[in-house]
C-alpha cells in the first residue's frame, strides 16, 4: 500500500504534466487484483480511469469519485522535494499525499481486499479516478457526459478527499470570472488618440467595490464572496494600453445564479457607457462549479454516518468535483484520510496510519452497502 502510494506520488501529476502516468499504475496494481480497468486518455498525456466490479445482486451501486491530479508544488521551499516521496516518522510528504493519493491509494486496497476475500456483493463497486479536478474538471464532466447513462443505478457517491474523516455533504460553489475593458492603443505620447483600457478598468473596479453580491444566507455554508485576485494590463510604458483583465473569485451558496452575477455586471457595464461612450467591457465565465448539498437527513448518508459511526455530518470550506455528478441523481458524501488544512501548501503530507484507517472504513461502507 505503502509503495502504491509513494508511486502515485512520484507521477508528479500536474496540469502540465497529466495523469496517464498515474492512470497506468492504477491499471496494473488493479490487474494485479484482476481487476480491470479501463483508462480513458486525450491529449497525449490527460487520463481518466474508470473500474466496474459488477455483482449479480439488485442494490444500488457505489461510485467513489477520485482525481489524479495535483496542484503545482509552488515556489516557496519543501522539507522534502515535492515528488519524493519521502517518509518519515510515520508520514508519506509529497504534493497529492492528502490531496488525494491517501484517498485513491485506501479506496483501491480496500476494493482489491474485498474482491481478493470473495465477499458477494449485491450491488456494483465503480471507481473512478479523474483528470483535471484541479483546474476545469475536464474528466469528471467527461466522464458524466461520456459513461453517465451507462451507469447502473446508483446508491450514492463517494469521494474520498481529505475530510480528516468527518463526514461532508455541503460545500459552496466557484464561479471565476474575467472582465476585460477594451481601449484602443496609440503613443504614450499622445494619449488623447488612444482610449486607456487601464483607465476604463479603473472605473469598472470602483464599481465594483461598492457592488454588493446578491445571495441568501445559507444555514450550512454562510455566506457568498467575491475577491479580485488577479490584474493584467498594458503592454509597454509608451502605449497606451488597449486591453485590461481582472480575474474574480467568486464563492457561491445554494440558491445562487451565476448568470444573475453576469447579468450585474453587465448592468454595470452599461451604466459605464452612459458616462463614457469609449467605455468597452466584457466578462466571461473562466470556470463554473455549482454548490454541494446532500439532504444530510436521506437514507444514504444516515446509513453511511452509520457505517462509519459518525453521528453529525459537515460543510466545509473547499470544493470538490462533487457537484458535477448531480445529473447521475445520487446523494454524494466526501468522506477521506488527511487534512484539508495542509491541501495545497508546502510539505503536504499524509499519516500512514490514516490510509491504513480508511481502508478499513472504506471496506465497512462497501459492505454496508453492497452486501
Ligand atoms: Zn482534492
Amino acid at each position: 500500500m505503502k509503495g502504491l502510494l509513494k508511486k502515485l506520488i512520484q507521477a508528479e501529476t500536474t496540469a502540465e504534466k497529466g495523469e496517464l502516468a498515474a492512470a497506468n499504475i492504477i491499471c496494473e496494481e488493479l490487474g494485479q487484483s484482476g481487476i480491470n480497468a479501463r483508462i480513458d486518455s486525450w491529449d497525449g498525456n490527460r487520463a481518466n480511469l474508470t473500474a466496474q466490479i459488477k455483482s449479480a445482486g439488485r442494490r444500488g451501486a457505489l461510485l467513489f469519485v477520485c482525481h489524479l491530479d495535483v496542484v503545482p508544488p509552488g515556489e516557496a521551499a519543501w522539507k522534502y522535494p515535492p515528488f519524493s516521496a519521502v517518509e518519515s516518522e510515520g508520514k508519506i510528504y509529497g504534493r497529492g499525499s492528502a490531496d488525494m493519493k491517501g484517498g485513491i491509494v485506501a479506496v483501491l486496497t480496500a476494493v482489491e481486499q474485498i474482491v481478493e476475500s470473495k465477499a458477494k456483493l449485491e450491488g456494483d463497486i465503480i471507481l473512478f479516478a479523474a483528470a483535471g479536478e484541479e483546474t476545469d474538471s475536464c474528466g469528471a464532466k467527461r466522464f458524466v457526459r461520456d459513461l453517465g447513462s451507462k451507469l447502473p443505478e446508483l446508491a450514492g457517491v463517494v469521494l474520498p478527499e481529505p475530510t480528516d474523516f468527518e463526514v461532508v455533504t455541503a460545500h459552496r460553489g466557484m464561479l471565476w470570472l474575467k472582465v476585460s475593458t477594451k481601449g484602443k492603443a496609440a503613443h504614450g505620447s499622445t494619449p488623447e488618440l488612444g482610449v486607456n483600457a487601464i483607465a476604463s478598468m479603473k472605473a469598472m473596479l470602483d464599481e465594483l467595490e461598492n457592488y454588493k453580491i446578491r445571495f441568501e444566507p445559507h444555514k450550512l455554508l454562510g455566506e457568498s464572496c467575491m475577491s479580485i485576485n488577479t490584474i493584467r494590463g498594458g503592454k509597454a510604458i509608451n502605449v497606451v494600453p488597449d486591453k485590461c483583465d481582472i480575474e474574480i473569485d467568486i464563492r457561491t451558496v445554494p440558491g445562487q445564479n451565476y448568470r444573475d452575477i453576469i447579468e450585474d455586471l453587465q448592468k454595470i457595464f452599461v451604466k459605464l457607457k452612459q458616462e463614457n461612450s469609449q467605455f468597452e467591457a466584457e466578462v466571461s465565465v473562466v470556470r463554473e462549479v455549482g454548490a454541494l448539498e446532500t439532504d444530510s437527513g436521506c437514507d444514504f448518508v444516515k446509513d453511511f454516518c452509520s457505517a462509519v459511526g459518525i453521528s453529525e455530518t459537515k460543510a466545509v470550506g473547499f470544493t470538490t468535483d462533487g457537484p458535477h455528478f448531480a445529473p447521475l441523481s445520487a446523494p454524494v458524501v466526501i468522506f477521506g484520510p488527511g487534512k484539508s488544512e495542509l491541501c495545497h501548501k508546502p510539505d503536504e503530507y499524509i499519516e500512514i496510519s490514516d490510509v491504513e484507517k480508511a481502508v478499513e472504513y472504506y471496506k465497512d461502507i462497501i459492505l454496508k452497502f453492497l452486501s
